[in-house]
Order: C-alpha cells, then structure tokens, then sequence
C-alpha cells in the first residue's frame, strides 16, 4: 500500500508537466535581435533565424532614422514571448535566405509565432518574396483580425497609410493556386524573369508561367530593352 502513496504524486506531476514537455520546441532561443529575427541554437550552432512572411517595423537598423518606436513596441513583444525559451523551426521554400540566415516559421509554446505577429498587428502579412505557401489564408485571416481591432500598426494613421502603401507595391492579395502566378503592378507595360535574357507583354502565355519570385516589370519596351533583355518571338512586346 505504501508504494501507491508514492505512484500517486508522481503520476499527478507527469499529468501537470507533459504538456509543457510536449510543447517545449528543440532548439534553444539565444537571442531576440528585433520583432522579426532571432538567433537560435540549431544543432549546435547558433543561427540567425529571419521569420518567414512578417516584417516588423525597424528598431536596431543601422541607418537610425529607420528605428521607429513601433520597431521598439514589435521588439520588446518578441523578447517577452521568445527570450529564453525552446521553439521549433518550420522551414518552407529556400532553408536560407539572402545572408545566409534560416528562413522560417517559429513555433512556441505550440504557437505559430509568425501568425501571432500579425495577429497582434506587429507586422503586415510580408509578401513581398511571395505568398505564405502553408498559412497564405491564416496570415490574411490574422491581419484582417489586426485592422479590424487597430491593434499596433494599425491603430496608427500614418503606419497605416505606409503599409498599405507597401503592401500595394508587394502585390498583395492576388489569388494563388487557381489563377497564373502573375502578380502584376498596373504600372508595368512589360514582364520578365529574372533568371532569363527575354521579356513578355503581361498576357503572353510564357509570362504566366514566370513564379512571382522572379517576376520583374518594366514600365516602358526602352526600359526592357536597357534592362539587356530581348522580346520574345511568341508575345512579339
Ligand atoms: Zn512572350
């Protein structure tokens, strides 16, 4: 009968812990640099993690006139979520990104940390190197939540005025899947890929099949062709 006695505190603790155990993430957070990077220790090593589809605004930019006290507001929030804790790393597309940072989703305390950014109006869904390819329609839910609240940014007249500003210029909001890939600026007379020597009127068929991280415009056929691209024999720009 004693031995019970013992079993029973011990099977209570393991029912209050295993959650967070279950929740707990692999890779430690060493450092909360802003809103939207941290460094991590993945496998060993420490990484500068980029979190995918959010951009926060500026507070440790080393041109100062871009640190606003929003940065400083979408900062001090990662720290208090971040700082200290185990997460885990969703990747998606490209493992890295320009400056050799992990591109990826942060997952804490099972929580898509990317997604509560925006929730919480933190940070714009980012587009401009593409749509979220797993959480397009959570990441459009979460800022419609955001705008709707004014929460952070878009409480702010001239923050809301800069990021829809920004947003138009990422081609927000063009629909996926369904229709072409082709995110178009109305300025744009002439379309390209930037991993080819040939530009295409908008509707030529080739242009559709050009991903939207390649995708670059031209506002004139001068440009295209200053730009060292050649018409293409089909769409004859
Ligand atoms: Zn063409």
């Amino acid at each position: 009968m004693k031995k019970t006695y013992k079993i029973i505190p011990t099977i209570i603790l393991t029912i209050l812990i295993l959650p967070a155990l279950l929740l707990a993430g692999q890779h430690r957070v060493i450092r909360v640099v802003d809103g939207d990077t941290i460094v991590v220790d993945y496998k060993g090593k420490y990484e500068k993690v980029r979190l995918l589809c959010v951009n926060t605004p500026e507070s440790v930019h080393p041109d100062k006139k871009q640190n606003i006290p929003m940065g400083k507001v979408a900062s001090n929030y990662a720290k208090k979520r971040l700082a200290g804790k185990y997460v885990d790393l969703e990747f998606e597309g490209p493992f890295r990104g320009r400056y050799g940072r992990l591109l990826a989703y942060v997952i804490v305390d099972g929580v898509n940390f990317n997604l509560e950014l925006v929730r919480q109006g933190l940070s714009p869904y980012y587009t401009k190197y593409g749509l979220s390819k797993k959480y397009d329609q959570e990441f459009r839910e979460s800022e419609r939540y955001a705008r709707k609240h004014k929460l952070n940014i878009w409480g702010d007249p001239g923050l809301i005025q800069r990021y829809l500003r920004l947003k138009s210029e990422w081609g927000q909001y063009k629909t996926k899947a369904s229709s072409p890939t082709i995110v178009q600026s109305k300025e744009w007379k002439f379309v390209a890929s930037r991993k080819s020597k040939v530009f295409h009127r908008p509707d030529c068929k080739w242009a559709k099949k050009i991903s939207a991280k390649n995708l670059i415009g031209f506002k004139s056929r001068k440009e295209a062709i200053a730009s060292g691209k050649r018409p293409c024999k089909s769409c004859r720009p």
